[in-house]
């Protein structure tokens, strides 16, 4: 699975959002995507993710199984 990141931090808590690319209904444009390339699944994403940004989430609608963890 192809991940990404959000570059813009999102409300209220300043996070950036781990997105599925391939899955996501509500991906980021383009232009605010920061290639995390491949991950078995979200987890392993969102530790690539921490090397860009500290404070990092996963996306509510493409990471639902890592999100409610
Ligand atoms: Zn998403």
């Amino acid at each position: 699975m192809l991940y990404c990141v959000n570059k813009n931090p999102q409300s209220p808590w300043r996070e950036h959002e781990v997105h599925n690319v391939s899955t996501c209904i509500r991906l980021p444009d383009p232009i605010n995507r920061q290639s995390l390339w491949y991950h078995l699944s979200c987890w392993p994403a969102k530790t690539e993710a921490k090397k860009y940004f500290d404070n990092v989430d996963w996306c509510y609608w493409c990471c639902k199984p890592c999100h409610t963890r």
